[in-house]
C-alpha cells in the first residue's frame, strides 16, 4: 500500500492548509492594528508604514478574488530556493500579478494548471485556489494558485 505523503506548505503561514476551511482556501497577510496596512507577505514584527511603525499586526485572510494586474509565460527554471527537480525536464508555467481591491495591492502567484496567458486578460476576474508546486518522495509541496473564475467578470 502505498505511503501517504505528506502535505507541506512550500512556505509556512502564508496560506491555509486546509482546502475544506470554513472560508475555503486562503492566502493569509498581517493587518496592522494601528493603521490597517495589510502585508503579503506577512509583516508581523512591525508595520512597514513609514508613518505608522506600530508592532502589532494580526493574521488576516486575503479576499480569495481579484483581477488580472498583469501575468507572463516563465520558461526557464527559477534558481533555489525555488523547488524544483533538475532530473526533470522543466515545465513552462504562467506567472500572474492579481490586484487584490479591498487591500489595495497586487499579489503574484502561479497559474492553475492549464491556464495560459491567453486565459488571463487584464482585469479578468480570478480566484485562488489550492495548488502543488512540486513533489517528492516523501512530500507533496503544497502551495495558491490562480484561475479565472467561471463566468466572471472580464
Ligand atoms: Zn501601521
Amino acid at each position: 500500500m502505498a505511503r501517504e505523503r505528506e502535505r507541506t506548505p512550500v512556505v509556512d503561514g502564508w496560506f491555509t492548509d486546509d482546502a475544506d476551511a470554513p472560508d475555503g482556501f486562503r492566502l493569509l497577510g498581517t493587518r496592522c492594528r494601528s493603521c490597517g496596512s495589510v502585508f503579503f507577505p506577512r509583516q508581523d514584527s512591525h508595520c512597514r508604514n513609514p508613518a505608522c511603525g506600530a508592532s502589532t499586526l494580526e493574521e488576516i485572510p486575503l479576499s480569495p478574488r481579484g483581477r488580472v494586474w498583469s501575468c507572463t509565460d516563465v520558461r526557464y527554471r527559477p534558481p533555489a530556493p525555488y523547488a524544483s527537480d533538475p532530473g526533470r525536464p522543466w515545465e513552462p508555467y504562467t506567472l500572474v500579478a492579481v490586484e487584490l481591491a479591498a487591500e489595495r495591492m497586487v499579489v503574484l502567484g502561479q497559474a492553475a494548471p492549464g491556464v495560459g496567458v491567453a486565459d488571463l486578460p487584464v482585469g479578468a476576474e480570478v480566484e485562488v485556489v489550492p495548488g502543488v508546486l512540486a513533489e517528492d518522495e516523501e512530500r507533496v509541496w503544497t502551495t495558491w494558485h490562480w484561475r479565472p473564475v467561471e463566468g466572471g467578470a472580464r
